[in-house]
């Protein structure tokens, strides 16, 4: 029953999940004797707050701040904190939601809890971010702790948030806790913890392809997104001996038949910030289409023949007909690097084509799971280095694929990984619920 019609993302979220745990409902009667499904659709606890600050001009700007303490049977609350104007209850709740299974699939001693505001931190100075994130933690500093809930990146929140909000932490606390992740390298963060998300995602793309006698080795491959996951996710592309040859932002789509430059690509969006069309300055035989000229019912990016899909910029971002177009050029694989990017519709065009569809909870764990790899350092005080990282990384990555193909088979759907995630999440973290009482 929807008794607040306007969580259209968490429903959404919520109603993929519920469809592909049926089998196991039917067949094991102690979930239902357990109201898992009730327990786990209602949050912990969910936090929103005021966040006033005050912007350049000397304006006093309100935002809503939001942090959904999801589930904690396997560990501490974990998830990142998102900063974007369409940031809302619903959004966070649906994101709060997927991190659920996601953690749980990681075999990792992680709890689920997803945060952020509708900031947009877009043409802001760095005083005012500053300003802003300071404020932030204001509040949400009484909820943290190393074992309690300690949040990450996401959406326009990086490296520089998560100083502003580490320092606001620490003064208000006097503690130098792990209570953030994705922190600088300076201070406690982890090597390869950026590049985990997208790293992850390619290697979740390998596995797939070797479980059908293929490989990423020169696969035209598709990316939506130019931010942490797509740069990084196009940079294993490379490594792994694909060719990515897209990736977008708001303003619009680069193509490059090519490949996409990755020295160009860090240099317009990690040192300058720009619009991607700043990249044709340098590479004029690169092609853009401008977000104004994108088809009604879909995403440019997808319109471009490509043997494999990496949607790793938002939610929603690649509809029924995008998928269309896609399997109609021929795709062979899609990996989501971003959370619920592909909707119901278009996933359920892929499964039933029986393409490669490897689900964001699965294909983008590597991020949440290189996080856990930050907490261990810094409980335990220790560095690891770049390459012994991106090692755990990868075996963390096999595991994941095949915990949710195994599965999948044991349902009876073997190229059914949304299924089989969903599945393999539900039993881990639904058993240690119940093992834990009724909390
Ligand atoms: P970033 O902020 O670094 O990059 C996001 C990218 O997507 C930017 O290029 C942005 O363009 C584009 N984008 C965002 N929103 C929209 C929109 N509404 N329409 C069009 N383009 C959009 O975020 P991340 O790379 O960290 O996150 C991307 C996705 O991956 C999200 O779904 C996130 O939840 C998911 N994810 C991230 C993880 C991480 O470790 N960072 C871990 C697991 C999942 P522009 O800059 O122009 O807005």
């Amino acid at each position: 029953e929807h008794s607040s019609p306007a969580q259209t993302e968490f429903y959404q979220a919520v109603e993929e999940v519920l469809d592909s745990l049926r089998p196991i409902l039917e067949n094991d009667e102690i979930y239902r004797h357990q109201a898992i499904i009730e327990r786990l659709v209602e949050p912990e606890r969910q936090i929103m707050f005021r966040v006033p600050w005050v912007n350049d001009a000397g304006e006093i700007q309100v935002n809503k701040g939001y942090r959904i303490e999801f589930n904690s049977a396997l560990g501490p609350y974990k998830g990142g904190l998102r900063f974007h104007p369409s940031v809302n209850a619903s959004i966070i709740k649906f994101l709060g939601f997927e991190q659920v299974f996601k953690n749980a699939l990681t075999g990792l001693p992680l709890g689920a809890g997803k945060g952020g505001a509708n900031f947009d931190p877009k043409g802001k100075s760095d005083a005012e971010i500053m300003r802003f994130c300071q404020s932030f933690m204001n509040e949400m500093y009484r909820h943290l702790g190393p074992t309690i809930d300690v949040p990450a990146g996401d959406i326009g929140v990086g490296a520089r948030e998560i100083g502003y909000l580490f320092g606001q932490y620490k003064r208000l606390s006097g503690r130098y806790d792990g209570v953030l992740t994705g922190k600088s390298l300076l201070w406690g963060g982890s090597l390869a913890r950026r590049e985990a998300t997208g790293y992850g995602c390619a290697y979740f793309a390998q596995y797939m392809l070797e479980a059908k006698g293929d490989s990423l080795a020169g696969k035209r491959c598709l990316v939506s997104g130019a931010g942490n996951v797509a740069i990084y996710a196009i940079e294993k592309l490379y490594q792994l001996g694909a060719l990515p040859i897209t990736c977008s932002d708001s303003s619009g789509t680069l193509y490059h038949a090519d490949g996409i430059n990755l020295d160009t690509l860090k240099n317009v969006k990690e040192v300058r910030k720009a619009r991607l069309n700043i990249y044709l300055d340098s590479h004029p035989d690169a092609k853009f289409i401008p977000a104004s000229e994108y088809p009604e019912d879909g995403h440019a990016v997808w319109r471009i023949p490509g043997d494999l899909a990496f949607p790793c910029a938002t939610q929603n971002e690649l509809s029924a007909a995008d998928a269309e177009t896609l399997l109609g050029n021929g795709c062979i694989g899609v990996a989501e690097g971003a959370n619920m990017p592909t909707t119901q519709e278009a996933a359920d065009l892929f499964l039933d084509a029986k393409i490669c569809f490897g689900p964001g909870k699965a294909a983008n764990a590597g991020g949440v799971s290189v996080s856990q790899l930050e907490m261990a350092q810094n409980a335990s005080m220790q560095y690891w280095s770049f390459d012994e990282v991106d090692r755990r990384l990868k075996e963390i990555m096999a595991r994941i694929y095949r915990n949710t193909s195994e599965t999948a088979k044991e349902f009876g759907e073997p190229h059914n990984l949304v299924l089989g995630a969903n599945i393999a999440g539900f039993r881990r973290v639904a058993d240690a619920m119940i093992e834990q009482g009724v909390v």
